[in-house]
């Protein structure tokens, strides 16, 4: 027994064992030290290599950022052309490129590589950076000014631009001799598309030519954090920082990416409307990536058949008209996203005609059916992040094949969840899903090569804690 009355309400850990910094303005992005109150505890700690690596990246970030010193003397060099000096401010320039999902996962890529290499962070706005993501790093912004001096070749990059690594390795531009002193910044494209010699950027002689240069720009669409743990230079370190491999993505994304206020908005009002009150939220993300829009009845049976199977949803009761009430009244709210609306009006008319067997009420909530995928509208792509981040609240999750707007999802979230198998030839593939090995993101265009014997490997066979994807065979994924 306790004399003194104890809070209800027992506060919560707002900076997250300590992977937050203190300090910020809570208003500007209030997301930051709310998110605590949506989620689930951590069933992980960052680790103490992890939070001591952050806050050292905070200090270099707040000396070499936009408009410091540091950083008005290294962009003089890269005005003048010159060949690099040595400079105690390298830089790594993130481009925005491809979908909200994929551009997620290439940032905490390029995040961890920038950690990793001591290097500065800095991200092009694109159309809409700065309306999605609050500021990670206090004091100093981590976006690239839009007066930074080459911004107008970065539409121009690709890989036969003279800059572009692969391309200067093909003209024998990066040698070992002393003849080429090394160029003030250095194109690698990382997008799926890339070739042989764009893939490089993973052996570790090729990571040493790039100490030496001053400004990194890197284009990708894919989250290539598997293939760094592949890199014996980066091993140990990796290792330190993160002792459960499955957890870069979920530290990493909880530590970089903040919801803005008219994000947080379309997220809290959602939650609370809806989502607040069941015994338990069940999320199902259905991709569907094929020419036409569908809705197609395959999806639709492949979505019933995986919810069923693994007890995710309650069978519905045909004979039945009424179930009585006194039963078991849990409710269950599922929370479904889609370009399309189809398979969520089905799936809610199924549960409001019918009973379900167990006496539970489910309810289906979807926010939003976009049609198709639309980049330059501000609306669009703030919906697409809260509901990315809505999915990753929920207790149990379904999510589609090859989709990053999925890995998000799980990876924030801290979810293994059920993955839906690929459709082939428009019929429900079986089994239905599978649960995920780990809540990692898969690595969808690794290379397979073995940079010291010069030959192809498997690189899927390596180690234990890099294995083929469930969702794409040559994929990579921690685990
Ligand atoms: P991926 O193509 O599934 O890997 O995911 P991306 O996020 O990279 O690209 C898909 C884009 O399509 C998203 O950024 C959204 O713009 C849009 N999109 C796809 N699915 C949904 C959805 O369920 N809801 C919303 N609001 N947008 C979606």
């Amino acid at each position: 027994e306790d004399d003194f009355p104890q809070p209800v309400e027992v506060p919560k850990d707002k900076l997250l064992g300590g992977l937050l910094p203190a300090g910020f303005d809570e208003r500007s992005c209030l997301s930051r030290y709310q998110s605590v109150l949506y989620r689930k505890e951590l069933p992980h700690k960052p680790s103490s290599y992890l939070i001591s690596k952050l806050r050292s990246y905070e200090v270099l970030h707040k000396r070499c950022g936009p408009h410091t010193e540091s950083y008005n003397k290294t962009l003089e060099q890269l005005q003048s052309g010159q060949r690099a000096s040595p400079s105690d401010c390298n830089y790594l320039v993130w481009m925005s490129f491809s979908g909200l999902g994929n551009r997620i996962l290439t940032l905490a890529s390029a995040f961890l590589y920038a950690v990793l290499t001591n290097r500065v962070l800095l991200v092009e706005r694109g159309v809409d950076m700065p309306d999605l993501f609050c500021e990670p790093f206090l004091g100093v912004s981590w976006l690239l000014p839009s007066d930074f001096p080459i911004t107008d070749q970065f539409n121009s990059f690709d890989q036969k631009s003279l800059h572009c690594y692969g391309n200067m390795l093909k003209k024998n531009i990066v040698g070992n001799s002393t003849g080429f002193a090394p160029l003030p910044f250095v194109y690698l494209h990382l997008v799926h598309d890339y070739d042989d010699q764009d893939k490089l950027f993973f052996c570790d002689q090729d990571q040493s030519y790039f100490q030496k240069i001053p400004w990194l720009i890197m284009k990708s669409d894919n989250y290539f954090i598997p293939s760094l743990f592949l890199i014996p230079s980066f091993e140990q370190e990796l290792n330190n920082l993160f002792p459960e491999k499955e957890t870069v993505f979920y530290f990493l994304g909880r530590y970089l990416l903040h919801p803005t206020n008219p994000v947080w908005g379309l997220v809290t009002r959602y939650y609370e409307a809806y989502l607040a009150k069941a015994d338990e939220i069940l999320g199902i993300q259905i991709r569907v990536f094929d020419t036409e829009p569908g809705p197609f009845q395959h999806v639709l049976d492949q979505i019933l058949a995986c919810t069923m199977k693994e007890n995710l949803l309650p069978k519905i009761n045909q004979n039945e008209p009424i179930i009585d009430p006194s039963g078991n009244q849990k409710t269950k709210a599922v929370l479904m996203t889609s370009l399309s609306s189809g398979y969520f009006e089905k799936l809610r008319d199924l549960y409001w005609e019918h009973p379900t067997v167990t006496g539970e009420v489910i309810g289906v909530y979807q926010p939003s059916h976009e049609g198709y995928q639309q980049t330059e509208k501000q609306m669009h792509n703030r919906k697409a992040w809260a509901e990315m981040y809505l999915l990753s609240l929920t207790d149990k999750l379904v999510t589609s094949s090859w989709s990053t707007f999925g890995y998000v999802a799980q990876g924030l979230g801290g979810l293994k969840p059920w993955i839906l198998y690929k459709p082939e030839n428009r019929t429900a593939p079986n089994p239905p899903c599978r649960r995920a090995m780990s809540m990692e993101p898969c690595f969808h265009a690794p290379p397979f090569y073995d940079c010291k014997r010069k030959a192809g490997v498997d690189t899927g066979e390596l180690v234990p804690h890099v294995r083929h994807c469930e969702d794409m065979s040559w994929g990579l994924k921690l685990i």
